[in-house]
């Protein structure tokens, strides 16, 4: 098959905050290099016209950007110093922070907030807008942004990255090409740069041919489900921040509870829940709703009318499990590597930062003219270097604590407070947590019914609505389950098929077949908000998230 080939000096696949910081960044050291030169004060050749692409699966910069988002703005104010003056989308800034322990019935305030979680006078943003603000000045700086692009495969030479190759469109439910087929496109380069957000597709392709993660522990999820309600005019108060920790989640489930205001009468809430979640029955939505019927959340949001709605995983395993992160031809960045601190709940200043080193080791390797892995091996003694370190190394054992039992792991959290965080502990991939049915007794709650009312308790399928998600029915599942007769017989058995309930898009259904006349698994991969959930939790590992067809997926444009 003929493919386009469009050869480009780096390429970031995704336009997330680590790619799009990197982006700038590198263009701007370009600049200064090129200024350099031009005056005289450096000696060596003009970068002319570099060609610097950043790759899109979605239809726009920030449409599928999901994140409770109170930036620490570390990073910000190293790239772009005057983003106070340039138009930077602030929803507000943070006044009024309150963190709350929730019991079944009741709300108890804190006695005083970790300095972790302090975000007083720090700005809220939707990261969907943030991004497309960094997206508009990387353009303005020349960088080529590419929406509505999936990165599909990496190509290879022999073990050196040296490009991707884009989706193919037009494919039908069969497999064959339609009328309006398109092949994908092959973007060659010396230099890829993977920040495909949390489970990247193309990330976990690369760490698993180059062992990059022989030296790491494995990488562990959250997944977040979010809201944004409107409220009734004047009753939001601005600057409105709330953590919450204990209900609706037992206490053999890791995460907590967000609530902020944002602009506009419109206020957010999200659930973040541990993938290691031992209840096979976990529902994240069930979980946000349940959230919602709280007396105490009830109280301050219960007028809202949810408009928006999002899910995506979260990486948390922290500095534990970063992996290697340079290779032949490629460097990783942002939640792809882990990028994130669990104890401070914050990873978007470190995309960022991330994404800036690699920029810098990419500008040295351009000027040197080679991108072998010891060449970008600058990019990860970098990381070494700079305040990453002493934001992340805090946090390691924090998701460890906390696996066993929440009451145990507030004991011990406190203690690394106290004496540091020790030494590493050692954790197992989450889908190894999860238990049996028959063995597993769930706190009495989670199992309550909703009482929904498609105002302010909504039930799944109208969240689904809600995202904004949309996908052609007329092509192959993106999502591949290897062996459904799993799903009918084992996973019934012993799990109860966690699957219908883990996702938070309802994409799967276990219904009745004409046929067979038994419980049969259906996928309606129409619903998927790309939160990678299943990929990353199914007990039995045989579900595989690929990208559908390019541009394709939710639309977060507040989230
Ligand atoms: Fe998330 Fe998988 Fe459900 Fe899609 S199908 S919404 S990736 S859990």
């Amino acid at each position: 098959m003929e493919r386009d080939e469009m050869p480009c000096d780096v390429l970031f696949v995704g336009a997330g905050p680590a790619n799009l910081a990197g982006a700038i960044h590198l263009m701007d050291l370009i600049e200064a290099h090129n200024a350099a030169i031009g005056s005289g004060e450096a000696d060596g050749e003009v970068l002319d016209e570099p060609m610097i692409v950043v790759l899109e699966k979605g239809s726009g910069v920030g449409q599928h950007q999901l994140s409770g988002a109170v930036l620490d703005p570390i990073a910000l104010d190293e790239l772009i110093p005057d983003w106070r003056g340039r138009g930077c989308p602030v929803e507000r800034f943070v006044e009024r922070e309150e963190m709350v322990l929730l019991t079944p019935e009741s709300a108890v305030p804190a006695p005083w907030i970790p300095p972790e979680l302090d975000n007083h006078g720090k700005p809220i943003i939707s990261l969907g807008r943030f991004c497309r603000w960094l997206g508009e000045i990387a353009e303005e700086k020349g960088v080529n942004v590419l929406s509505g692009f999936t990165g599909q495969e990496l190509l290879w030479d022999g073990e050196a990255v040296v490009g991707v190759r884009t989706g193919d469109k037009g494919i039908g439910k069969d497999g064959q090409p339609k009328d309006q087929f398109e092949p994908g496109m092959d973007l060659q380069t010396p230099i890829t740069i993977l920040g495909e957000g949390p489970r990247g597709h193309l990330t976990r392709k690369l760490i698993q041919r180059r062992g990059l993660d022989r030296d790491s522990e494995p990488m562990i999820y959250y997944v977040g489900v979010k809201e944004v309600l409107e409220m009734p005019a004047g009753s939001v108060e601005d600057g409105w921040v709330m953590h919450s920790v204990g209900y609706p989640l037992d206490v053999h489930t890791f995460g907590g509870s967000f609530a902020y205001s944002m602009g506009g009468d419109k206020v957010c809430i999200g659930l973040l829940v541990g993938l290691d979640a031992a209840d096979p029955q976990m529902d994240a939505h069930h979980l946000l709703q349940l959230l919602k019927m709280h007396p105490h959340v009830r109280s301050k949001l219960g007028a809202g009318k949810v408009i928006k709605y999002g899910a995506k995983a979260v990486t948390i395993g922290g500095w534990a499990s970063v992996p290697q992160l340079s290779t032949d031809g490629a460097m990783i960045v942002g939640d792809s590597a882990s990028f994130l601190n669990p104890l401070r709940i914050k990873g978007i200043h470190l995309s960022m930062k991330s994404g800036m080193l690699a920029a810098e080791a990419a500008f040295e390797a351009m000027l040197r003219g080679e991108a072998t892995a010891q060449a970008l091996s600058s990019y990860p003694q970098k990381v070494q270097d700079s305040w990453i370190v002493s934001d992340m190394e805090p946090g390691r054992n924090m998701h460890a604590n906390f696996k066993d039992h929440f009451v145990s792991g507030m004991v011990q959290t406190a203690l690394q407070y106290a004496f540091g965080p020790g030494p590493q502990k050692r954790y197992s991939p989450d889908y190894t947590h999860i238990e049996r049915k028959a063995s597993y007794q769930p706190a009495p709650w989670t199992t309550q019914e909703v009482p929904y009312d498609g105002v302010y308790l909504v039930d799944k399928l109208t969240d689904v609505y809600n995202s904004g998600t949309q996908h052609e029915e007329q092509q192959p599942a993106h999502l591949k389950i290897v062996d459904t007769e799993v799903c009918a017989t084992t996973c019934r058995e012993e799990y109860g098929n966690p699957c219908t309930r883990f996702c938070p898009a309802q994409v799967y259904n276990m219904r009745e077949s004409e046929q067979s006349g038994r419980l049969e698994m259906e996928i309606d991969f129409a619903n998927c908000v790309h939160c990678k959930t299943c990929d990353i939790r199914d007990p039995y590992q045989i579900i595989t998230w690929m990208p559908p067809e390019a541009g394709e997926g939710p639309e977060y444009d507040l989230m």
